[in-house]
């Protein structure tokens, strides 16, 4: 049993923030994390001594202010990510060359129109959704009401739009179009600046990696936080009483705190035992936040052999089971690294395979795209992030139908002595590393509000 003056449960970048903030203001805090380790959805799979790959988030981009604020903070530096030559798009089993300069998808003159007009309706939609309150945008009720999947069925006229566009979803939610609400998909476009900035390299949200690996930002954070860090604490319980509340794990620990900060994502918080209940819609909110189900599938070489045929190492692909790729190499390229996504069903699929066949599958991919070598790595690593007890899948929760207007102003509301924080509750970069740190430092700040 020990006493202290806030309880922040989660050692992610949300609750790592929030540590940080609480203890800069004076404040007498315990960070309780599950794992054996820190950072959470951010985590590094080593390739050699020198070398390690993202499991988890990595790019940062422009206007993810706090992400590179922590950068700075800690002598860290970073990497454009590689972007030089031609890219494959591979749409309706047609593989075509397109130039990183020019952008326009080689997919035929009407899809190409189709598309550039469907992307500006819902970039207009997106701007239309207040990203602090999208149950507030006109119209919110219709648009909640309807699927993403069904606003593309209407919007688009021709099938490769269409199979573009969902990729492309796939891509960033890392869930099919078919559960999403057209609401959410409108505020988070808004909350990550703008769809292309969601899809886009130079300029937006996949421009830089961190030289070392994102994981360094929270590993360096704890290093700050020192012992108030508590690794392997899986909390189980919280109970709530006029003196305080008390957070138990699984392991027979307790503490007593003035105030908690709940830093998990919310589908996680739902599973906690709250005593007395959590109210009513809170608990029916944590019920509706699922996550998506991805899979990042790494094969290392010797060198980035793709460059040397003018080629970026992205490859879109409307076929399975892994539609997207990019040159993951480190800064001098040595060794080569392909990274692979497998999103939404083909994540579910591959997640039903043997590690050999999701192996062997992966690199038929590579190998359609890049060319034989592609089947033969050094070596090759994954990490399917549904399988994880501590995430259950990612990248983050999303919001079908009617939950955002029926729920939304939950989200972040405190109750019980509780505060909500987590990428999931941020209203910018909501998803994001830098949304994350932002939701962290918003629940400090309540915190120490209700404090004095
Ligand atoms: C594959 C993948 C790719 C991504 N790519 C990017 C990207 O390129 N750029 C980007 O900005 N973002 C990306 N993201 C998203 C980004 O990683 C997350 O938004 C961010 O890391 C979330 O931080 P968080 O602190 O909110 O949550 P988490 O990182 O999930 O932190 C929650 C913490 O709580 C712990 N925990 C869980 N249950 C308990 C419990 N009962 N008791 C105590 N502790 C518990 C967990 O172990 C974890 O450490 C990606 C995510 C994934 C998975």
């Amino acid at each position: 049993m020990a006493e202290t003056e806030v309880v922040v449960i989660g050692a992610g970048l949300a609750g790592l923030s929030a540590a940080r903030r609480l203890v800069a203001a004076g404040r007498e805090v315990v960070l309780l994390e599950a794992r054996d380790r820190v950072g959470g959805r951010t985590e590094h799979g080593r390739v050699d001594e020198a070398t390690v790959v993202e499991l988890g988030g990595q790019w940062i981009g422009p206007g993810q202010d706090h992400m590179y604020a922590l950068v700075d903070e800690f002598d860290l530096t970073t990497f454009p990510t590689h972007d030089h030559g031609a890219s494959i798009l591979e749409v309706e089993g047609r593989a075509r060359r397109m130039s990183s300069n020019g952008r326009v998808p080689p997919l035929g003159a009407a899809a190409v129109v189709d598309l550039a007009r469907g992307m500006a309706r819902f970039e207009r939609l997106a701007r239309s959704v207040p990203i602090e309150a999208p149950w507030r945008a006109p119209g919110a009720r219709a648009m909640d009401g309807c699927t993403l999947e069904s606003w593309i069925d209407e919007n688009f006229k021709t099938r490769r739009a269409r199979a573009f566009f969902r990729v492309a979803v796939e891509a960033v939610f890392a869930t099919e179009a078919s559960s999403l609400s057209l609401l959410h998909a409108g505020f988070y476009a808004h909350s990550g600046t703008s769809w292309e900035t969601l899809l886009g390299i130079e300029g937006a949200a996949q421009q830089d990696r961190i030289v070392g690996g994102s994981a360094l930002i929270a590993e360096r954070m704890a290093a700050d936080l020192g012992a108030r860090v508590h690794l392997e604490r899986p909390v189980r319980r919280i109970e709530t009483s006029p003196e305080g509340v008390r957070v138990l794990d699984r392991h027979g620990g307790r503490w007593d705190a003035r105030r908690v900060v709940v830093a998990l994502p919310p589908t996680l918080a739902g599973r906690l035992e709250y005593d007395p209940p959590l109210p009513a819609m809170r608990d029916q909110l944590t019920q509706r936040v699922p996550a998506g189900s991805v899979i990042k599938l790494f094969a290392v070489y010797d060198e980035p052999f793709w460059r040397n045929e003018g080629l970026t190492g992205q490859a879109l692909s409307d076929r399975g089971p892994v539609k997207l790729t990019f040159d993951n190499s480190p800064p001098d390229g040595r060794p080569g690294i392909l990274l692979g996504f497998a999103e939404g069903a083909d994540a579910r699929l591959l997640h039903r395979l043997p590690a050999a066949e999701r192996r062997e599958a992966t690199l038929a991919v590579f190998a359609r795209h890049f060319g034989p070598r592609a089947r033969y790595p050094a070596m090759f690593l994954e990490r399917d992030w549904s399988a994880e007890e501590f995430t259950r899948g990612c990248y983050g929760g999303h919001l079908g139908p009617g939950v955002w207007t029926a729920y939304g102003d939950r989200l972040r509301r405190p109750c019980h002595g509780l505060h909500w924080a987590g990428t999931e509750t941020a209203a910018r970069w909501n998803g994001y590393m830098d949304g994350a740190v932002a939701s962290g430092y918003r629940a400090a700040d309540e915190v120490l509000q209700q404090l004095g």
